[in-house]
């Protein structure tokens, strides 16, 4: 058989992607992809619908990605950190309290961005958008975006971010995230293995420094995302080294989003023996094949 292609990092309509979780299996299959991992933000909601569409063959990782918060390590003010959770087991009291704490607040925290801009004339019907959000899914900036498409404000999601909804605009509100250490500590309870998303992806706004990453190596992480579309030749190479340096395994990831981004599905991808070294220490669910 051909080398596997593995691709650890994609979103579905559960959260911020446009491709339903049976979509997403079958773009999966149509790219080529061996693995697929089903990781939306703060939800577990679309595993069930992606593991009952799984194409013959098609191996799917059952993640979340959890919205975490985090020292710099330069003493300023923390910062929002992304966390792959990977086959932790999905009834875990503490995960599911603590996803739903976020989801709620997500919603309540898009409500707050949107009074902002309503208040200076932007005409959003976000009540349009959260009636379309299927049961259990994670609503986010990109569902704003569309709306504001949708309104005629801007031409593109990626001009929406890069006028009105990036970290640094007005209209930004902060999430009340779970820090990074507590998620870590949760998803290994639960049975999972953690990976550090696109530590690096500068273009977002701040980042954290190496030696956080390596703190959280001690800590448990067991992984860090190296090859992401957001991280610059010069960080996946700082990256690769520090895994190697702290024995993080190195992954990468389309961090596809369907038509919310413009990367497309297996643009980057894990290698096998990163994959089988990754999931060696689960205990909370199997991983399922078509
Ligand atoms: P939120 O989870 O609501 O804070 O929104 C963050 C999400 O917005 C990320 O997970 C990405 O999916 C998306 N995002 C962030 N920056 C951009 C960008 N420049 N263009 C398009 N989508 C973005
Ligand atoms: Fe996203
Ligand atoms: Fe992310
Ligand atoms: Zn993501």
């Amino acid at each position: 058989m051909a080398r596997p292609r593995i691709d650890l990092h994609t979103h579905s309509t559960a959260s911020d992607g446009t491709d339903t979780p049976s979509q997403l299996v079958a773009v999966a299959a149509a790219a080529g992809l061996d693995v697929v991992a089903i990781t939306d933000h703060d939800t577990t909601a679309g595993w069930a619908p992606a593991a009952a569409a799984l194409p013959p063959g098609m191996q799917l990782v059952r993640g979340a990605e959890f919205s975490c918060v985090s020292p710099t390590g330069r003493g300023d003010r923390d910062v929002a950190v992304h966390l792959l959770g990977y086959q932790f087991d999905p009834v875990h009291p503490a995960i599911v309290a603590e996803q739903k704490r976020l989801r709620l607040e997500r919603v309540d925290r898009l409500r707050r961005m949107i009074g902002k801009m309503a208040a200076d004339g932007y005409p959003v019907d976000i009540d349009a958008v959260f009636r379309l959000l299927p049961e259990g899914a994670s609503a986010g900036r990109p569902h704003l975006a569309r709306a504001l498409v949708a309104a005629g404000v801007v031409g593109s999601v990626t001009e929406a971010f890069a006028e009105l909804l990036h970290n640094g605009s007005p209209y930004y509100v902060p999430k009340a995230d779970t820090p990074v250490r507590t998620a870590i500590d949760m998803v290994r309870a639960a049975g999972g293995v953690t990976v550090f998303a696109h530590p690096l992806a500068r273009k977002r706004g701040r980042v954290v420094e190496p030696s956080v990453i390596a703190e959280l190596a001690a800590a448990g992480l067991a992984g860090v995302e190296v090859d992401h579309p957001d991280h610059a030749p010069e960080d996946r190479e700082l990256l690769r080294a520090l895994a190697a340096d702290t024995g993080l395994v190195a992954t990468g990831s389309s961090d596809y989003h369907g038509a919310n981004k413009t990367t497309p599905i297996a643009a980057e991808t894990t290698s096998p023996d990163a994959f089988e070294e990754l999931l060696a220490p689960v205990t909370g669910v199997e991983t399922l094949t078509g």
